[in-house]
């Protein structure tokens, strides 16, 4: 397959730092969009997986999976794109789109396995992707969202991934007035969780192992925020909560949580630990409670949060980087000294 050269930022094993290096894209196809990489964020999935996390990282690795851009090619089927529209990928950019949860617009759940923008065998080319740290992107456009026009473009990049992963079980769970949810851990993922839960009417109460994100949480919109080593503050949410979104990246007590959930609620992961959790009997069977997760969202559900996320103003506390500070944003990123999103300006890859 005709491919392309592009410049790009990424490592060939676990040990090594990311550095710039050329990759080959595929030239486009008849339904494929090529765009200008503007902006990257940086979730802490990249973190697991330049770290193979989960095993099976395919080297060399360039991550990236909240990609905004311009258009600069459309292929010759290609209906919703022209040169120059502000573009968007977020983690899926392609999937079977016949089984029964394709159908459904949760194509995140494809019966064939969904291919990831990075790290994910490339169903068309044969070879595997390569995500967002680099100047160009090319997928089928049926993955390609379309950019509202944020004032702050780059602080909008996160939504991509960290927006719509809370996005969509808030939804799915019913965050609404006169519905209290909890949002553990707030990073990426959280801060964006409360906006959007405040956003959708709801009370939300932050739970946070950091005494400084107390405070900031309610600057955020949070209702309330306790720090999770503060028993008595924890006592007081005993049963009082509908759900609670867990952003948690590490291993932690998923039982103390349970605790805080009304009868019928549901602790929801969204974080990925690399580890198991464990779960008490009780916990789970006293108040029909339920432990549950959720990952990501579908292609329609992604353009329904951007356009949400557009209406209400939302978007992510970003500090952006130039892409030789990316070493440093991980470091930073595994310590927990982000706030709350860290988003390369890709124009700095020359
Ligand atoms: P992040 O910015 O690093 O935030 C994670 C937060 O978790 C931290 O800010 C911290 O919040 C809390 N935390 C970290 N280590 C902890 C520990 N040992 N014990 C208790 N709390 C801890 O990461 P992110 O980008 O938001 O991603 C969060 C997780 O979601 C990652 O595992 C990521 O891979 C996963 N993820 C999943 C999906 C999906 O579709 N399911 C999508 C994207 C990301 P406090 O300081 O407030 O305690
Ligand atoms: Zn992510």
């Amino acid at each position: 397959m005709e491919t392309k050269q592009v410049k790009a930022y990424g490592k060939e094993s676990v040990t090594q730092a990311l550095h710039e290096m050329t990759i080959s894209r595929r030239a486009i196809q008849p339904h494929d969009v090529e765009f200008e990489v503007l902006y990257c964020g940086i979730c802490h999935s990249d973190l697991h997986q330049i770290k193979n996390d989960f095993g099976g990282t395919m080297w060399p690795i360039v991550p990236g999976h909240e990609i905004v851009g311009r258009v600069t090619a459309v292929g010759g089927h290609v209906k919703g794109f022209k040169v120059g529209d502000l573009a968007a990928v977020g983690c899926i950019v392609d999937s079977c789109g016949h089984c029964e949860y394709c159908e459904d617009g949760i194509e995140q759940f494809c019966d064939e396995g969904v291919t990831f923008s990075f790290n994910s065998e490339d169903k068309v080319s044969g070879g595997h992707t390569f995500g967002g740290f680099s100047k160009t992107y090319v997928c089928n456009e049926k993955y390609v969202l379309k950019m509202p026009s944020f004032e702050n473009l780059a602080a909008a990049a996160p939504l991509l991934c960290a927006g719509i992963t809370v996005y969509s079980p808030l939804k799915h769970w019913g965050a609404a007035p006169g519905k209290k949810v909890g949002v553990l851990g707030i990073g990426g993922l959280g801060h964006l969780a409360v906006k959007i839960a405040k956003a959708m009417g709801a009370e939300v109460i932050v739970f946070t192992t950091s005494p400084n994100k107390v405070e900031d949480a309610k600057r955020l919109g949070a209702d309330e925020a306790v720090l999770s080593s503060d028993a008595e503050a924890m006592n007081k949410y005993n049963r009082r909560l509908h759900f609670i979104i867990d952003t948690v990246s590490a291993k932690h007590d998923v039982n103390t949580y349970l605790n805080l959930l009304r009868p019928d609620g549901s602790v929801v992961l969204v974080g990925l630990p690399p580890e198991a959790l464990e779960i008490g009997a009780f916990n789970v069977v006293s108040g029909r409670k339920s432990f549950s997760g959720s990952n990501i969202g579908g292609i329609a559900e992604t353009q329904e949060m951007l356009d949400f996320c557009f209406k209400h103003n939302i978007v992510a506390e970003s500090e952006i980087i130039n892409i030789d500070y990316v070493n440093t944003a991980f470091e930073r990123l595994e310590k927990g000294d982000v706030h709350y999103r860290f988003v390369i300006d890709m124009a700095s890859l020359v």
